[in-house]
């Protein structure tokens, strides 16, 4: 991540509604890429239909030549955690998982979202480690209301995730988002209740759990950017886009879209 401002930017609701413009066209180029997450697709080819569907709406792939990044989405295959390279050797197979995470600059402001696919039949084991993740997503978002603290929000994905005896990723953690895609103030996916910064309505958040099968301890590739666990086992990776406002938070991505298609393809 590059070095980040530690201010925290409050939007206005004209902001928000740009924000979630971007987020849902997130969602979109999510939802074109669930028709093609299958065996023999190489996560290159996912690349570039990312790209064109993103530039065909209007905006710009956010993450291409982000701190150097050299592609329009990441993808992480099995037990590369996050930051996976797009690369046309990487060919999808049956039974693996691809995390795809997904950012959009339109109208001055970002969006920031990412999905964990099946390819072909899955393990129950892989399967609920997906489940699990994207819930504990939900706890993280239900604590993601004024007058908690960021704190609040890690606690409850950690605890989700850590009763079923997964690893909480430390060494990533999610972000404030807005004009730029990392903002503060950072949202970990662990903590102590009532600890971090205060949340008031107007913030909006990246909270994107990376949750593993085995151990919490991650490495870095030489490639300079993909992460993989310490033990080989898989990690998932789910992320939503959310305003804080008092009683229930505003998620500005949409998974339902997503889900629409995956449930068509069954
Ligand atoms: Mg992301
Ligand atoms: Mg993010």
């Amino acid at each position: 991540m590059l070095r980040i401002d530690k201010m925290i930017y409050l939007k206005t609701a004209e902001e928000i509604e740009l924000l979630r413009e971007s987020n849902l066209l997130v969602s979109k180029t999510l939802a074109e890429l669930a028709k093609l997450v299958k065996p023999g697709v190489t996560t290159a080819q996912l690349d570039k239909i990312a790209e064109e569907f993103i530039r065909d709406n209007g905006a710009i792939p956010a993450f291409k030549g982000y701190g150097g990044f050299p592609a329009s989405i990441c993808t992480s295959v099995n037990d590369q955690v996050v930051h996976g390279i797009p690369s046309d050797k990487v060919i999808l197979k049956d039974g693996d998982i691809v995390s795809i995470d997904c950012g959009t600059f339109k109208n001055g402001f970002v969006g920031d979202s990412a999905y964990t696919f099946c390819v072909g039949e899955v393990s129950a084991e892989i399967k609920n480690l997906l489940e699990t993740t994207k819930n504990s997503l939900f706890k993280g978002i239900e604590q993601a209301i004024e007058g908690n603290r960021i704190g609040d929000i890690g606690y409850a994905v950690q605890n989700h995730c850590e009763a079923q005896g997964y690893g909480v990723v430390r060494e990533m953690v999610g972000h404030g988002v807005g004009r730029k895609m990392h903002e503060s103030p950072e949202v970990p996916n662990y903590g102590r209740r009532g600890s971090g910064p205060l949340l008031k309505t107007g913030m909006t958040i990246c909270i994107e759990p990376m949750i593993n099968l085995g151990r919490k301890e991650l490495r870095f590739e030489r490639d300079g950017w993909t992460t993989r666990t310490i033990d080989g086992k898989c990690s998932a990776h789910f992320e939503h886009a959310v305003a804080i406002k008092k009683g229930k938070a505003d998620i500005l991505s949409d998974f339902g879209i997503i889900e629409n298609v995956l449930s068509n393809l069954n």
